[in-house]
């Protein structure tokens, strides 16, 4: 079937975003189907490590993104209330050392830098999938507007309520860890004079802390000319409510919650206008990822705490790792999948639980495992 072959993406997010650029790139008929009625900028950053960076470069979407977004001139390790640096890697030394620089920017920047490089007539907006069985020889795919679509491939990179993963598995909500994200973005100018000491910092909890009641906070700037800035925290919330959508948040709470952090943090979230609390979620490793012609990627399929930043970096990997496999087995989808499994697997169950024992980048240690990937050329075995 080769380049005929009809392939359906399902989501048009960061993952699924890169797989349809790869896919259109390497000539197949691909075609991106999203809920969302369109592009927005929606409100959180992302940090971009270079295991992601490196894709962007391959794609070609790179030079774009640097204009945006910060390469940071430092990234500090904190402790909660003295300030203590528990750890500054060299940023000039992991360019060096992995071959182009880190990068923290607005997720919609980036998102919007990835539409961009589709080809318009292929991208659907307002395509929410509902259902999806077989026709014949095809997959139909079926969506809320009414309409139905033919694919002989579907890519489920649906997020972590996927329908796709639905109709592989069953239904199952993805699992509430019992902690939240506060979230919030705004202009850096709000903070007054005194900013903050550094381009990215993650604020530690105190370790005699349980567990369960760990907490932490990190803020960085989002642009290249610093001029806004984002906070994303981890903190417990036993009471959250059920739901896998944010909720709107007050600073009583949050204040709350960081009391006795250091005045940097009650800097931050007194400058803050508005915040939001979102549900950290995830799930345990899938049993499958693909049947016959249908495949998961992404958060549809391993899902995790954001702690490591890496979630989308985990999306764009697999991406580029499924249309590696895909161009391998072209004739064969089913055989593709099973390739990208188990190329894929192992890496992103560890990704999985370092992210939820909340421990990377605390102390020094060696990050080149997630950082020196190379989804492009890395041996297929
Ligand atoms: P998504 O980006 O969620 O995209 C899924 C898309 O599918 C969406 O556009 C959605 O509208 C669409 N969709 C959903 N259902 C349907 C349907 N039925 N039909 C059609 N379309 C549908 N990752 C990092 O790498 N670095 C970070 O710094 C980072 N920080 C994070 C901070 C927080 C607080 C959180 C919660 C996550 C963070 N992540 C980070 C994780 C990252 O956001 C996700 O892992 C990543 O977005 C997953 O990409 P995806 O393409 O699989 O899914």
């Amino acid at each position: 079937m080769g380049k005929t072959l009809r392939i359906a993406i399902v989501g048009g997010g960061l993952g699924g975003t890169t797989a349809g650029i790869m896919l259109q790139q390497a000539g197949y008929d691909a075609k991106v189907y999203e809920a969302a009625p369109a592009l927005e900028r929606i409100g959180a950053g992302i940090h971009l490590h270079s295991n992601v960076t490196r894709v962007m470069r391959a794609i070609g979407v790179d030079k774009k993104m640097f204009e945006i977004g910060l390469s940071p001139k430092s990234w500090l390790s904190r402790e909660w209330d003295t300030g203590r640096v528990l750890y500054e890697p060299s940023m000039k030394e992991w360019e060096q050392k992995y071959g182009i620089p880190h990068l923290i920017m607005h997720r919609g920047d980036m998102q919007a830098v990835l539409t961009s490089a589709l080809k318009p007539e292929l991208l659907k907006f307002g395509k929410r999938l509902v259902d999806l069985g077989n026709r014949g020889d095809s997959l139909e795919m079926i969506f809320a507007d009414g309409t139905r679509e033919e694919a002989d491939v579907v890519i489920g990179a649906d997020g972590v309520n996927s329908q796709v993963r639905e109709v592989l598995l069953g239904q199952e909500p993805p699992t509430y860890t019992g902690f939240v994200a506060y979230r919030a973005i705004f202009d850096a100018a709000l903070l007054g004079p005194e900013r903050v000491t550094a381009d990215t910092t993650k604020w530690w909890s105190d370790e005699r802390l349980a567990a369960k009641e760990d907490r932490h906070f990190i803020i960085y700037y989002l642009t290249a000319k610093r001029d806004e800035i984002y906070f994303v925290t981890g903190s417990p919330d036993p009471n959250w409510g059920g739901g896998t959508s944010p909720v709107s948040a007050t600073k009583k709470e949050m204040l709350e919650c960081y009391k006795g952090f250091h005045p940097e943090v009650q800097r931050v979230i007194n400058a803050c206008p508005k915040v939001s609390k979102w549900p950290l979620l995830e799930r345990d490793p899938l049993p499958l990822w693909s049947k016959g012609s249908i495949v998961l990627l992404g958060d549809a399929c391993h899902p995790m705490k954001p702690h490591m930043g890496q979630g989308a970096g985990m999306a764009i990997e697999d991406a580029a790792v499924l249309v590696r496999c895909l161009q391998l087995s072209e004739d064969d989808p089913a055989k593709a999948f099973e390739l990208y499994r188990r190329n894929r697997i192992e890496r992103t169950s560890e990704v999985q639980r370092v992210s939820h024992e909340n421990t990377w980048m605390h102390y020094p240690g060696d990050e080149s495992w997630v950082f020196g990937y190379d989804a492009m050329t890395v041996p297929l075995v």
